[in-house]
């Protein structure tokens, strides 16, 4: 708290009292404890995957090259090292981008029809399902559902929800993803899209956190599949942007729906 103290005096010099201004220093201090730790964070998911190409490249110019066998298996480490800091810097400008285009306000919005978007992103996580023998099953109510959104980046958003939910199910499972119209009894329509999966689920623990950037439940697991944590950062973002905002209703054992609500009018 900061305290600025003036006195308040007549015309004619005589004391009539004090101005006391009080400053809520709180949420600015709050504000930069939260840029602190995004620097922090940022910093260490990067030097992660450096520290482990440097310490592979030393190795080898040690001798490991000697050993044709070795000297594959590390440099297909350092390969996989430098595509996943590939994907950290692509999702940092990703949300930067966004966060640019919130704050300026120049959002392009437009009316689209919603099936062809569900199309599209079933298209772009295809060969991901395939390989684990996942089926997505889409539905549109009613068919036509229009909303007015910016199309690419509600297709990123709806991808990364996918993404995760091919990526977190077991073999041969089965995802759903539904767009409806919600009808409130207020003026206000909204559009719902879920993404439903049958995955291990997600505790009330990691729930309360798991939008936040670079959060995961399991670290091993998420690098394993060249995750970043970045991914429900910006789903949460992209709704945000739209002034909607993103749920998750999940039970450890019953799988995980993840819904965007967004307005159907912008
Ligand atoms: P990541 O790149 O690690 O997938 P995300 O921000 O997309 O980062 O997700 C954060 C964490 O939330 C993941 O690491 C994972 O632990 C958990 N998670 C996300 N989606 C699901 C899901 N459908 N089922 C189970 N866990 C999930």
């Amino acid at each position: 708290l900061r305290v600025h103290a003036h006195p308040l005096n007549d015309g004619e010099e005589r004391r009539m009292g004090s101005l006391i201004v009080l400053h809520n220093l709180t949420r600015i201090n709050q504000l930069e404890s939260i840029r602190q730790d995004f620097v922090a964070n940022v910093s260490h998911e990067l030097k992660t995957p450096i520290t482990a190409i440097r310490g592979y490249v030393e190795t080898l110019l040690d001798g490991a090259i000697d050993n044709r066998e070795d000297a594959e298996k590390f440099l297909n480490i350092i390969h996989r090292q430098g595509s996943r800091l590939d994907a950290i810097v692509d999702d940092l400008l990703t949300l930067a981008r966004i966060e640019d285009t919130a704050e300026k306000n120049e959002m392009e919005m437009q009316e689209e029809t919603i099936s062809p978007i569900l199309e599209a992103v079933i298209q772009t996580c295809r060969v991901a399902a395939e390989q684990k023998n996942i089926t997505i099953t889409m539905q549109c109510l009613p068919e036509q559902l229009t909303a007015t959104i910016n199309r690419s980046m509600l297709e990123q958003a709806i991808i990364n929800l996918l993404t995760n939910a091919v990526t977190y199910s077991p073999e041969g499972s089965t995802i759903h993803l539904r767009a409806e119209q919600q009808n409130k009894a207020t003026t206000n329509q909204s559009i719902r899209i879920d993404v439903q999966d049958q995955g291990p689920g997600i505790s009330h623990e990691h729930q309360k956190r798991i939008f936040e950037r670079f959060y995961r439940c399991d670290k091993a697991r998420s690098r394993e599949h060249g995750g970043t944590g970045l991914g429900l950062a910006i789903v949460k973002h992209i709704a945000a942007c739209h002034n909607g905002e993103v749920e998750l209703q999940s039970r450890m054992g019953s799988g995980s729906t993840f819904s965007l609500i967004l307005p159907k009018q912008n």
